[in-house]
């Protein structure tokens, strides 16, 4: 038994080598180094997060005319999990009919997360948190594009939709556990009409997350969605800070590989 419980314990600590995290030892200015297929996150010239200014060469500020986005309403069946690293719902298997389509592609609605606080910036600004919507085109290649919105506590109105959401997050367990939590229904009608409605940031840029894979198209709204404080605290506390730091501009020497070549 004893033995058993060691050899569990190496194996732990062994697979904990190449986990990545929000730590001071296995976060984001150590993904690089934490496994050599994450070289990317350190060498990368068009890394996300950014700071989001059209007044930045790579960067678009443009209305919504050309982006088609249809979601079923409502979703259904929809897992919530707690990844450890966010909390995230799996809408693949029910995304047929949830699409973006831009560019001459198709993008298929795949999942959704949120950040604590929020990732990007817009003209220096940051928000108290930030939500991904992951779509995903499976030809020519397989291409991901990614719709954001920074999300602000609102002491006022604010979105019932996001709301309902967030306030599960204490349900929201381990991919795989027993007592996973799906939402029967979930409804996102509001969140479309916000992006629709709003100016959007448009860029080339990645993963915020190991491996840092870039080709992401980010299409960012202009303007946050609002949520109450009664969610934002549950969803804050679940999920505790999981934010990549500010990269370079499109295009730009990676700011990593920046800060380690000046003396
Ligand atoms: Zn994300």
């Amino acid at each position: 038994m004893h033995l058993s419980q060691s050899v569990l314990t190496v194996l732990g600590t062994a697979t904990q080598v190449s986990e990545w995290g929000y730590n001071a030892h296995d976060g984001p200015l150590l993904w690089s180094s934490l496994n050599t297929i994450w070289g990317t996150c350190r060498t990368g010239r068009h890394q996300s997060p950014i700071n989001l200014d059209n007044r930045v060469d790579g960067v678009v500020l443009g209305d919504t005319n050309e982006y088609h986005l249809q979601y079923a309403s409502p979703l259904v069946d929809v897992p919530f999990y707690n990844t450890h690293h966010t909390v995230k719902l799996d809408v693949e298997t029910n995304s047929k009919d949830s699409t973006l389509t831009f560019g001459g592609a198709i993008y298929t609605l795949e999942s959704i997360h949120f950040h604590v606080p929020s990732e990007h910036q817009i003209r220096g600004e940051s928000s108290s948190m930030e939500v991904h919507l992951v779509h995903k085109s499976r030809t020519p290649t397989p291409t991901l594009a990614v719709i954001g919105f920074a999300i602000e506590v609102s002491a006022g109105t604010s979105n019932a939709q996001l709301n309902t959401i967030l306030s599960r997050a204490r349900d929201a367990q381990p991919p795989g556990s027993n007592a996973g939590f799906s939402f029967p229904i979930l409804y996102l009608d509001t969140i479309v009409q916000h992006f629709k409605r709003n100016l959007v940031y448009r860029y080339s840029g990645s993963l915020t997350t190991p491996p840092c894979e870039e080709n992401v198209e980010w299409l960012f709204s202009a303007e946050p969605l609002a949520i109450d404080i009664g969610a934002f605290k549950i969803a804050k506390n679940v999920s505790g800070s999981n934010l990549r730091y500010i990269q370079s501009n499109p295009g730009v020497k990676n700011v990593l590989q920046e800060a380690c070549s000046r003396k």
